[in-house]
């Protein structure tokens, strides 16, 4: 059996680089050789075991490659060599849940998350796809794997977060946190047509990239009241839509505090424990506003459409990304993104290569800056 180098879940805080079977596809099924991917957010919340995966799972949801094999049923639809991604989620398009249109729920809760979560993930050399003709998306000859390498899950969850609150022409939006979810939040909303974009974080270095991104505004909650200036900004309404970016207990009320009556709180991140609602902020119950949450959607269409937009030149990516490493590199990349340290905000992982010379490509936040 053909073998082939991945990153291993071993437990909580471990992780390790090691030869395992290289997967065959089954029936409808394909196999992408990886040229690139990334480490996300969730991937760190993962590896310190605060989400559960089973240890000896490959992990990875950010998939960039070419077909290196593909299944009976779909052999017709695609070659081998064809450069692709597949998204983060990866719908089957078949179920009660997809054909209701929840295709991230695929099969049940969060159950379209498949890839390093509950089959094996990007972080390898190989990766095995299903539902092939679902959800393996061609990637334009004018980009290149750099350019796409945040159609999976970052960009796709980010600009979920503006859809997902229906924002109209000339709404005011607030974007909490300005990390990649966040800032790519922010390009949502003003792909979307909003007027006022308020762009919050806590670090100086995000609210520049805010600022290229499309906020016209940025606050900093360690030196102002961020909701008393949001309602500063609107004549003291309060913003139509606030988008939650990071997951946590302040920046949710703070989203609620921010949103007018009738408003809308569209919520990315990632909660655990309890989420309150104070009675005052959602007034008494009687308020108006409208708690939407998205887990980021994917399939081919979806992957296609946000490739379109990079492609067209109605966005551009490439700034986030300020660290390239190898495979074999993994523990030090994930040291780099998990404390957070020089600047980083993505760093792209290329499987195929023994090792990246130019580690550290000049980085784009010091050039913004
Ligand atoms: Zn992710
Ligand atoms: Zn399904």
């Amino acid at each position: 059996m053909a073998s082939m180098k991945a990153v291993v879940f071993k437990g909580p805080g471990t992780i390790a680089v090691e030869s395992v079977p290289k997967p065959v596809p089954g029936p409808g099924e394909a196999v992408m050789r990886i040229t690139a991917t990334t480490i996300c957010g969730t991937d760190v919340h993962i590896v310190r075991g605060e989400y559960p995966v089973k240890p000896g799972l490959i992990i990875g949801h950010e998939p960039v490659g070419v077909i290196d094999a593909l299944g009976p049923g779909v052999d017709h639809l695609f070659h081998i060599g064809q450069r692709v991604i597949a998204g983060a989620i990866t719908p089957c398009g078949q179920c009660f849940y997809c054909l209701n249109g929840s295709h991230s729920q695929c099969g049940g809760a969060l159950g379209g998350w498949r890839f390093g979560n509950t089959i094996n993930g990007a972080w390898a050399e190989y990766l095995l796809v299903p539902d092939a003709k679902a959800n393996l998306a061609p990637i334009p000859d004018t980009l290149t794997d750099e350019d796409v390498l945040l159609c999976p899950d970052i960009f796709s969850t980010g600009l979920s977060g503006a859809e997902s609150a229906h924002i109209r022409v000339g709404d005011a939006v607030a974007v909490f946190a300005q990390g990649p979810i966040g800032l790519c939040a922010t390009i949502g909303a003003r792909l979307k047509g909003a007027s006022l974009i308020i762009g919050i974080d806590g670090n100086e270095d995000r609210l520049a990239m805010s600022r290229t991104f499309g906020a016209t505004v940025t606050l900093n909650p360690s030196q102002t009241d961020v909701v008393a200036e949001i309602k500063k900004l609107t004549d003291g309404r309060g913003v139509d839509v606030a988008i939650e970016a990071l997951g946590q207990q302040t920046t949710f009320e703070s989203a609620l505090r921010a949103i007018r009556p009738g408003g809308t709180l569209s919520s990315l991140g990632v909660y655990s424990g309890k989420i309150v609602a104070p009675y005052e902020a959602i007034y008494a119950g009687l308020g108006d506003q409208k708690i939407v949450t998205t887990l980021c959607p994917g399939g081919h269409e979806r992957m296609r459409r946000l490739m379109a937009l990079i492609e067209h030149r109605r966005v551009d990516l490439s700034p986030p990304e300020t660290h390239k490493f190898a495979l074999d590199d993994i523990s030090e990349a994930f040291d780099l993104f998990s404390h957070q340290r020089a600047h980083v905000l993505k760093v792209v992982l290329y499987p195929g290569v023994e090792a990246v010379k130019a580690r550290k490509v000049a980085p784009a936040l010091d050039a913004e800056c």
